[in-house]
């Protein structure tokens, strides 16, 4: 795969269908209850979440919202983007989350289930980003 885009400015988001990493910075750990599991508390540290945008708007709505702090709690990611920041996404025009995490395999699951409710291949859509691990497809470092 080319190295996709970082965009951390959600103006310059693609306006187009596909998935999306998005990169999500805690300052304080963040208990996180889902429907019908312990609560499980998230460490402070990075986190790389993988979603996908197919209505209006694509990737640029989606992960401009994400980007906002002010907002109903709609998805599980919610929670962690009000409480914590979210930093920017790497864009996968035309890809699929699952095929992101898949990408991915090998970070940590900090959270069984989470963001993947829907989802019967992936153990979660939310990653940890231990630091100083390198990703499959960026060069940068946390
Ligand atoms: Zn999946």
């Amino acid at each position: 795969m080319n190295g996709p885009d970082f965009h951390a400015d959600a103006l310059d988001l693609p306006s187009v269908s596909g998935a999306y990493v998005l990169l999500i910075h805690l300052a304080d750990s963040l208990p996180v209850n889902l429907v019908g599991r312990p609560e499980a508390i998230l460490a402070p540290g990075h986190y790389l979440y993988c979603g996908s945008a197919r209505g209006p708007g694509g990737i640029k709505a989606r992960v401009g919202r994400h980007m906002q702090k002010d907002k109903s709690i709609r998805w599980h990611v919610d929670r962690l983007t009000v409480k914590g920041t979210a930093l920017g996404a790497w864009v996968f025009p035309g890809r699929d989350e699952c095929e992101l995490v898949a990408m991915l395999a090998g970070m940590p699951v900090p959270i069984p289930g989470f963001g993947s409710s829907d989802c019967e291949t992936c153990a979660s859509h939310l990653l940890a980003w231990p630091t100083g691990t390198a990703l499959p497809f960026d060069s940068r470092s946390n």
